[in-house]
């Protein structure tokens, strides 16, 4: 049989009371890919990272990692799983240096040896975050701090990365450098990511695949080629 995708979500739904943030999304990740998820502000983009993520709890459907059902587990069972997951501006804690905030990713790993060859692995990603280590976080640059913020995803070894807007108030060259990042980890590494972004021209320039959700639902998705050169879609959903 084939190896199952990475990630599945079957007809989803994931609500704030009555309203349906994601309502009925169901999209196929294969391994090793690059996916973008896509679409206007209140889409419901951050709101299926964080049901995927376990971060939040779905109202109905399904969601299955490599095959493993993950669906309503909690976010450090997810992780455990091997899908990570880095929230809208990352998350770091501001007040920790770097490498504690290294540390955090690390933490559940029962081998300590293990947790230093992972953090040794994330400064030579990142060497800045190398010359950076005992700052606090609060001193990075934006750019840093998402680097930051993936080095401690990425300390859990995910098989799937989870990013919500790391362009986000990010200098257009700093956005070229990340998303070159994320290229270079899955042609490296095999790592699967799943990115949010508003920057949709961006995304699908890196992207293999693209999903765009409108009002809960997906509108339009397939080959990333495809979707850019797909002026319906564009200009409907993607604004550019
Ligand atoms: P953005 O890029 O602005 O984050 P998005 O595509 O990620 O947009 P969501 O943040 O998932 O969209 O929001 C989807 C819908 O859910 C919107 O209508 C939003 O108002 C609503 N929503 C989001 N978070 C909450 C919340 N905590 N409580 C109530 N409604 C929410």
């Amino acid at each position: 049989a084939p190896a199952p995708p990475a990630l599945e979500v079957h007809d989803l739904v994931s609500a704030y009371g009555a309203v349906r943030a994601v309502d009925g999304v169901s999209l196929t990740v294969p391994a090793g890919s690059i996916t973008a998820v896509l679409g206007a502000n209140g889409a419901g983009k951050t709101t299926l990272l964080r049901t995927v993520s376990g971060a939040k709890a779905a109202q109905s459907g399904r969601v299955l990692a490599d095959g493993v059902e993950l669906t309503r587990l909690p976010a450090d069972r997810v992780v455990r799983h091997g899908v990570a997951h880095v929230p809208e501006g990352g998350g770091v804690i501001t007040q920790l240096t770097v490498e504690e905030n290294l540390r955090l990713g690390g933490l559940w790993r029962a081998d300590r040896a293990d947790r230093v060859r992972a953090r040794e692995e994330m400064y030579q990603l990142f060497p800045v975050l190398a010359e950076r280590r005992r700052q606090p976080a609060g001193a990075l640059s934006g750019g840093e701090r998402q680097m930051l913020a993936i080095g401690r995803a990425l300390m859990a070894r995910p098989r799937v990365l989870l990013l919500d807007e790391p362009s986000l108030g990010l200098a257009p060259m700093v956005t070229r450098r990340l998303l070159r990042l994320l290229r270079e980890l899955r042609d490296g590494t095999g790592l699967t990511v799943v990115l949010v972004e508003q920057n949709a021209r961006g995304a699908l320039s890196v992207a293999d695949h693209g999903f765009v959700l409108s009002l809960g639902r997906v509108a339009a998705s397939g080959d990333a080629d495809r979707l850019l050169a797909d002026d319906r879609t564009r200009h409907a959903y993607l604004g550019f």
